[in-house]
């Protein structure tokens, strides 16, 4: 992974800072650099950048941020502290804890006063487990701004990913919060009809002349706003430029050797190199040895792009980096189900929204719940890997009836007025006239889930769940249905015919990565940092020991470790 520096002009570029992968980190990193006056180059292994941050619902956990303030939430500093303390245990590491708490309140102000990246409170919004000392209700999550695609410019929008195509609507991304209650209510309410109608009409006039949504939000907007400030900063962007080789000489990173259609570039950068290449989600090796329960590595569903493959952390080893892997978990986990689209290729469904609605359980094969489904993801996922005796497929199925499907969807299948036909036929959607006739097309045990319907259902009138707490916490009651009562996660499951999805271990990526400090920089193996380089992102062993505390925790210190390892880089980093 190392080469020694020979090359000719043509085949030679120089810079202050190279960063290496365009997601959120390392547009992030890129644009604090340049506007602290770097020569900044971002080298994308894709043709498009914004990887899986494209892809993502784009919130960020950043508590005491300056909207948060604005709003009049002035919550002491030390809560999250105490939160994570209580949820990290030994695993707290109060340096690169508190370089994140400080920092990125900084990082919002900094975007938001000096470049195209404008947010939008989440003060609403929970941490994920409420009964924990030190968890918040409110003040804790921010969002990029809604942004319209002709700001960006015809030729970077070009260059741009576009939204995951699971969670999407015919390619149109849908905003967590108002924007996608409209659309779950487009039947109840006519305001919400009124607003779909005016997105979706915007969107098809959109698609007809762009050929790509132009409303950007969530992860989209992020990416598109980030990469609209760097290249105002005048960060040179290069797109399908896989990064091969760092440049080590004595010790210190000096660039890195590029593959580009033109043959290899060597790029030196005076100022270091930023890893930011999205962590190992799609390297099979690395799952299969680090992951657990899967065997092959190819049992798991990983929601980022086939790109993020663990370049960054192999080129960070050839350094003398090291991976953290003694971690709560190596992976984010995720639930997922798998989507088997008309010309054979298969996508990967995230099930964000439909665990926590009214009238859904999760099951495994022996017909029993196994979690509170309206939990977090992480702790769905991560329950149903321990609940799944050894030997066994690790799998669960979410179980809903006919008005459930209708009213929210049941991950992939999209609610009322959409056809259910096509889930039919691909076999994504499993369907019985009775819970003994879906148990037996899933091959559920038909007894043990008749008798698990029966159980919940008996609570669930009165919108209770004695067995396993649903609608029990702040963020059970924000991810349910607020139109629902009394219980906004619970309701019956007895209006026939009954569905099924089956749901597998995937992830949003990975939290084993490369040893690092408070300033980004890479550790060597003897916990010095490696002069010139950086690992920020996913490439960077999670500051959160692997545990998930609340939603937003990826793209938080992602955004904030960016911004300090562009500060540290140029000089300009407050202590
Ligand atoms: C569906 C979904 C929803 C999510 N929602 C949220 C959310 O709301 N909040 C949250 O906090 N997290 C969320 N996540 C997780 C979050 O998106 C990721 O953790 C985060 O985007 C990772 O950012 P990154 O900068 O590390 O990497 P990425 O955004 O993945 O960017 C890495 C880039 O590096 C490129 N690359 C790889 N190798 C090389 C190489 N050799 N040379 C050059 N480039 C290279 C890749 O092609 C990629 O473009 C979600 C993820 C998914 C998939």
């Amino acid at each position: 992974m190392m080469t020694p520096a020979k090359a000719t002009d043509a085949s030679r570029m120089n810079c202050d800072l190279l960063v290496v992968g365009s997601g959120a980190s390392g547009l992030a990193a890129a644009v604090t650099a340049a506007w602290h006056g770097l020569k900044v180059i971002v080298v994308e292994k894709d043709p498009v950048f914004g990887g899986a941050t494209a892809w993502s619902g784009g919130w960020m956990w950043v508590p005491g941020n300056p909207l948060a303030k604005r709003a009049g939430i002035d919550e002491d500093p030390q809560q999250p502290r105490i939160y994570l303390k209580h949820e990290l245990g030994d695993r707290y590491d109060a340096s690169r804890v508190d370089a994140f708490l400080d920092n990125g309140p900084r990082m919002v102000a900094f975007f938001e006063e000096h470049t195209e990246l404008q947010f939008v409170d989440g003060n609403a919004i929970p941490d994920i487990h409420g009964g924990v000392p030190g968890a918040g209700t409110q003040g804790h999550q921010v969002i990029a701004a809604p942004y319209d695609g002709r700001e960006v410019g015809r030729r970077l929008m070009r260059r741009l990913r576009k939204t995951m195509r699971e969670t999407s609507f015919m390619g149109m991304p849908i905003m967590a919060g108002a924007d996608l209650m409209a659309f779950l209510s487009v039947t109840r309410s006519f305001k919400s009809l009124l607003h779909v109608s005016k997105r979706f009409c915007r969107h098809l006039l959109d698609l007809a002349m762009y050929g790509r949504a132009m409303q950007l939000v969530n992860g989209v907007a992020l990416v598109a706003r980030l990469a609209k400030s760097a290249e105002k900063l005048g960060v040179k962007l290069i797109e399908s430029a896989p990064a091969k080789r760092l440049i080590l000489e004595d010790g210190v990173v000096r660039g890195a050797v590029v593959s580009t259609a033109q043959g290899e570039i060597e790029i030196r950068a005076a100022k270091g190199v930023v890893l930011a290449a999205g962590g190992f989600p799609n390297d099979v090796q690395r799952r299969k040895a680090l992951f657990p329960r899967t065997p092959t590595g190819t049992e798991h569903l990983a929601l980022p792009p086939a790109s993020c493959s663990g370049d960054g952390i192999s080129l960070g080893e050839s350094a003398g980096g090291s991976l953290v892997t003694d971690l709560a978990s190596p992976v984010a986990w995720a639930p997922v189900s798998k989507v088997r689209y008309a010309d054979g290729s298969i996508g990967h469904f995230p099930h964000i929204i439909d665990r926590a609605k009214p009238g859904v359980i999760g099951v495994l094969a022996n017909g029993k719940r196994f979690v509170n489904e309206a939990g977090g993801y992480y702790d769905y996922t991560s329950a149903m890997v321990a609940a799944v005796p050894e030997g066994q497929e690790v799998a669960s199925w979410l179980v809903c009836d006919h008005r459930f499907q209708r009213r929210y969807g049941l991950g992939f299948a999209k609610p009322f007025p959409l056809p259910l036909t096509p889930y039919f036929r691909s076999g994504y959607l499993k369907r019985g006239h009775s819970i003994d006739e879906l148990a037996k097309v899933c091959g559920i045990a038909p007894d043990a889930l008749a008798k698990t319907v029966r159980a919940y259902n008996e609570s669930a009138r009165q919108g209770g769940d004695p067995e396993f707490g649903r609608g029990s916490t702040p963020y059970n009651r924000k991810q349910g249905d607020p139109l629902h009562s009394p219980n906004p996660c619970v309701a019956p499951i007895d209006q026939g015919p009954f569905y099924a999805v089956k749901v597998l271990p995937g992830s949003f990526g990975t939290f084993a990565g490369l040893k690092t400090n408070g300033f980004a920089q890479v550790l060597g193996r003897d916990d010095r940092p490696i002069a010139g380089l950086y690992a920020v992102g996913t490439d960077m062993a999670s500051v959160l020991g692997g545990f998930y505390p609340s939603g937003g925790i990826n793209l938080g210190p992602a955004m904030t470790f960016g911004y300090i390892a562009g500060q540290h880089a140029a000089g300009a980093m407050r202590i």
